[in-house]
């Protein structure tokens, strides 16, 4: 199927995505898929309006109504699940596997939205004083602004959107610059479910294509009460103190530097398993990619043997071809830093396996890189930074406490993961003075989380939370109310005042 079929099919008319500034290019050949239409400042100011009206409807109605919309997008998903993961794969060089999986992903966060749906409780308080009651209610907060990065570009809005909607906010997408075609279809699937809904408000679900510019429209709008914005450090650095200086909310989820601590009584079986998928998958470009490995002495030698034969037999290609593990890096600046950060490596005394670029007599305008694993002396301030591609520092450890040390001694604070069959280890990892990130596994690997948990990360990953659990509490305010059903006006504290 060429792009135009497999665009209409998600519902785009091609005709209008070969007239705009904004190249849609696919990281498996660098060749353009599409030319779309860049929004300006004022249309997202409008956007945003348009989204603040659909709110002050959408929250009056009852909120398992609102899961009924967010259900028949699931089931629009459903659907359309090959065709859209094929999109992901083609805009954003995901493997058949992966662009899949990301769907499932949006699908599964469906399903647990429209059970929220029923489930948005609140408290009841003992009350200090005679005849009132206490209560905690929680009430749609407003306009949710998105901002996503290329690498879930299909996801992440649909983690932020799906709980949103149930929670009774309008949403507005400010998606990476580097995949709108995949957001474009995402809006047209959903403007589908909003048409069988009947009457959900135009503008509950809003999309601004374009790039920082236009999501710093978003980041300043005071009636954007709260924007979840996921990507880089960087940009977590810039949104974060401007949202906080009009005192609107933000949710953060930003890079990672995951580690894998492999013990002496671990099953290598497993371990070889779990960091395989977490260090190469996506071509290393998830914020759970596993990039250290601590490894004990004891089995380093084993561990990194095993390793470089399953890296020297992992298929690396075009991410549509059946077998392909490892699709391509996103574009040219990717090829860049990681190149960058090998030579800095080297400089550290790193011995580097792999990291070369291949077939680029087959695919001269895009970047495929074998992984690269590097053995380093020490943690070093580049392995203590995260480079967006696969690439897996190994550093040796004696000591379980100073390997906890090492893992959690970066900056960034998102996943992480220990291969034990010691009980006590395995306790320890997860307790108080083990792992300090957000996510922190017992063997299983650093990535490939479920949407059933809450999920972000300490330090500069941001703090956020997404997707399960109460992460749901972000997207609602909360009123702490006191009833007086008695006949008297008692003060709290005991407080006399004019009696
Ligand atoms: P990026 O920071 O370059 O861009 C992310 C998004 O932010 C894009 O939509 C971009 O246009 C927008 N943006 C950038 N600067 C902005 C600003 N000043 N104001 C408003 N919007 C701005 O990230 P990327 O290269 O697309 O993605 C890779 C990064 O994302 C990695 O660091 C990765 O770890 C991180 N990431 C984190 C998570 C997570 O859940 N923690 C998930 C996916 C990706």
């Amino acid at each position: 199927m060429n792009i135009d079929d497999l665009l209409q099919s998600l519902g785009l008319a091609p005709a209008t995505l070969h007239d705009g500034t904004l190249i849609a290019r696919s990281p498996i050949d660098g060749a353009p898929l599409a030319r779309v239409r860049e929004h300006t400042p004022d249309e997202a100011a409008a956007a945003i309006a348009r989204a603040h009206a659909a709110f002050l409807t959408w929250r009056t109605l009852p909120a398992p109504r609102r899961g009924e919309l967010v259900r028949l997008f699931g089931e629009e998903l459903r659907a359309h699940k090959a065709a859209l993961g094929r999109l992901v794969s083609i805009e954003a060089g995901k493997i058949a596997a992966e662009g899949a999986g990301e769907v499932q992903e949006m699908i599964d966060i469906c399903d647990f939205a429209v059970g929220l749906s029923r489930q948005l409780y609140g408290l009841t308080i003992a009350s200090e004083r005679p005849g009132h009651r206490m209560m905690e209610t929680w009430h749609p907060l407003g306009v949710v602004g998105v901002i996503s990065a290329f690498n879930f570009p299909v996801a992440v809005w649909s983690w932020n959107a799906a709980l949103a909607l149930v929670c009774g906010d309008a949403v507005v997408w400010k998606p990476s610059e580097k995949t709108p075609l995949t957001a474009l279809a995402c809006q047209a699937l959903f403007a589908r479910a909003a048409a069988r809904f009947g009457d959900a408000p135009a503008g509950l679900s809003e999309l601004l294509i374009g790039a920082r510019a236009i999501g710093e429209v978003l980041v300043d709008d005071p009636r954007v009460a709260l924007v979840s914005a996921t990507g880089s450090t960087r940009m977590g650095r810039e949104v974060g103190p401007r949202v906080a200086a009009r005192f609107g909310r933000s949710l953060l989820e930003l890079g990672g530097n995951n580690a894998i601590i492999v013990a002496p009584s671990a099953d290598l079986d497993l371990a070889v398993r779990g960091i395989l998928f977490g260090a190469i998958g996506t071509a290393g470009q998830r914020c759970t990619t596993t990039r250290r490995l601590i490894v004990h002495e004891a089995v380093a030698d084993e561990l990194v043997a095993r390793l470089q034969r399953a890296y020297a037999s992992a298929r690396i290609g075009h991410p549509l071809e059946a077998g392909t593990l490892v699709g391509p890096l996103i574009d040219a600046a990717a090829f860049d830093a990681m190149q960058a950060a090998l030579a800095s490596a080297r400089a550290d005394g790193g011995r580097v396996f792999g990291g070369e670029r291949v077939l680029h007599e087959r695919f001269p305008d895009a970047h495929y890189v074998t992984p690269a694993l590097v053995e380093m002396p020490a943690q070093t301030p580049g392995v203590c930074h995260e480079t967006f591609a696969p690439i897996l520092y190994v550093l040796r450890y004696r000591d379980f406490d100073a390997a906890i040390e090492l893992q959690n001694d970066v900056p960034q604070g998102l996943s992480s993961a220990l291969f034990t069959t010691d009980l006590r280890e395995a306790e320890r990892f997860v307790s108080a003075t083990g792992s300090d990130c957000g996510i922190a596994n017992v063997n299983i690997g650093t990535s490939g989380a479920e949407i059933g948990g809450a999920f972000g990360g300490e330090k500069e990953t941001g703090g956020g939370r997404e997707s399960g659990s109460d992460a749901w509490r972000a997207y609602m305010r909360r009123a702490t109310n006191t009833i007086n059903y008695s006949r008297e006006l008692p003060l709290a504290q005991g407080i006399s005042f004019g009696d």
